[in-house]
């Protein structure tokens, strides 16, 4: 799955490595902030697949790899 410029996107919920619940509160950006986890494509970077995106706690660079996340609303091209 690939992104591009406007699309809409939900990023996964997190999980531990072994596929199950978390033991802990996850530290990443989007739980940190309880985001809803969805977030506008901006701009990919000058890193092959870490795009800047903007979700509902601000702009932040991610690294989309194919089953990090969805994308809910494509932007017409
Ligand atoms: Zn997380």
């Amino acid at each position: 799955m690939s992104v591009k410029v406007g699309d809409l996107v939900r990023m996964d919920d997190c999980y531990a490595i072994d596929g199950g619940s978390l033991l802990f509160p996850c530290g990443c950006p989007l739980c940190a902030n309880k985001s809803s986890r969805i977030g506008l494509v901006l701009q990919e970077t000058e890193y092959k697949d870490n795009w800047s995106m903007l979700f509902d706690f601000g702009e932040i660079v991610f690294h989309l790899g194919n089953n990090d996340f969805d994308v809910i609303s494509g932007s017409a091209d």
